[in-house]
């Protein structure tokens, strides 16, 4: 997960990392405000999880409030690489001397995690390492010892960074890796990290990057993932801690386990028709779960017909029976409702799904497939 760069200079603050102190703004009036008590020259910055905004016109200088009125207003609603810009971030202008490269990545290849350095900052780093890779510097850290003073000074040394940056760096350094460690970031970028001309060194951009699997961890984080997903049905899936993707088509699809699941849109599109969902109940799913996953695709108004099938483990067919019996009875369920179900309980389980009336049965997954296709193909010719 990408946080905005006012996110990540807050966390680098944290960590002594030397951040201008800004101001998040959602109008251009409240871009002014922040201008006249900054007082002097501000940076406007849009707010965006893409890199190359400055090129792409969404980072601009303004001299006065006026003039920061102004140019917040015209980046705020700006469409940058498709996206668009809803905040600004309001920052004291940095008289910048020198522009330079510091991140630390997750080396996956070394185990380790690399501290790239590089003279070249304020451009985009990759178009860097293509072309003249003996710009950058690379070191490694064994993660059982941590960061060391010396690989900080070794790191400014082989880059060929101005003084003042080699005297900063072990703290900004210092700082970036606690940060980069506490939050289970495989990225973490200041670039430019800049010399002024009083000989300060500051982050000017902040990137950091969250490892998705390490998100549970740190719950500030969530809340903000939550707004990424755009599909109401996905966002509602979430919450229910149901596996589903939405596809689009007209037949919905119920497994168990993420490999039955998928091979359930094989065989809808084998079978000719068009899979609305991707959909895994888990293991051990309680007759809840299957309700709540039914409730969920049939809210989905292309979905034309559900095909189950289980494949009794750990899941037991009686409770995934239960599930669907009940469904029927607190659903009002108008499409056709194909049900393969085999393994654990088999025979309690059809024996539930023999009393309840509408339901398809399946012996078998191309069956069940063909089944759930022709009876969709006959209620789309109605
Ligand atoms: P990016 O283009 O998305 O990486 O956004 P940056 O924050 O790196 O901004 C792009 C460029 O704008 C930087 O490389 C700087 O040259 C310039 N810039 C960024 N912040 C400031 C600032 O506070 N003051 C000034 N004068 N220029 C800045
Ligand atoms: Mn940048």
């Amino acid at each position: 997960m990408k946080l905005q760069e006012y996110q990540a200079k807050d966390i680098l603050r944290e960590y002594g990392v030397p951040v201008p102190s800004g101001k998040v703004c959602r109008t251009a009036a409240e871009a002014r405000q922040a201008a006249e008590e900054m007082g002097g020259v501000v940076v406007i910055k849009a707010q965006v999880l893409v890199g190359g905004r400055g090129k792409a016109g969404g980072v601009k200088v303004a001299k006065s409030p006026e003039e920061a009125e102004k140019l917040a207003g015209q980046i705020l609603g700006m469409d940058i690489k498709g996206l668009t810009v809803e905040e600004v971030l309001v920052e004291p202008g940095l008289d910048i001397q020198t522009e330079i490269y510091v991140g630390i990545v997750t080396d996956r290849g070394a185990r380790k995690n690399a501290i790239i350095v590089s003279a070249a900052g304020g451009v985009d780093i990759e178009q860097v390492a293509e072309e003249t890779p003996e710009k950058i510097t690379k070191v490694w850290i064994d993660p059982e010892l941590g960061l060391r003073d010396f690989q900080a000074r070794q790191a400014g040394f082989g880059a060929g960074l101005p003084a003042p940056a080699l005297k900063a760096l072990p703290k900004v350094l210092k700082g970036l890796y606690d940060a980069y460690i506490a939050n289970d970031a495989n990225l973490v970028e200041i670039n430019p990290l800049v010399v002024t001309g009083d000989g300060r060194v500051v982050a000017a951009d902040a990137k950091m990057v969250i490892d998705d699997n390490a998100l549970f961890r740190h719950p500030q984080f969530q809340a903000e993932e939550d707004t990424e997903i755009e599909d109401p049905f996905e966002a509602e899936a979430k919450k229910l801690g149901i596996n589903y993707v939405r596809l689009g088509g007209d037949v919905g699809t119920i497994g168990n386990g993420a490999g039955l699941a998928m091979a359930n849109l094989d065989e809808v599109k084998h079978a000719g028709g068009q899979p609305a969902n991707f959909l895994d109940i888990g293991g051990g799913a309680k007759a809840e779960a299957v309700e709540n996953s039914l409730r969920l695709i049939l809210s989905d108004p292309n979905v034309k017909g559900v095909m189950i099938n289980i494949f009794g483990g750990i899941t037991r067919a009686d409770e995934v029976a239960k599930g669907v019996v009940q469904a029927q009875k607190n659903l009002d369920i108008k499409v056709p409702l194909v049900v393969r179900l085999t393994g654990t309980n088999e025979a309690e389980g059809q024996a539930i799904l023999s009393q309840a009336t509408g339901i398809i049965p399946a012996s078998g997954m191309a069956e069940a497939a063909k089944k759930i296709v022709e009876a969709v193909k006959g209620s789309n010719e109605h």
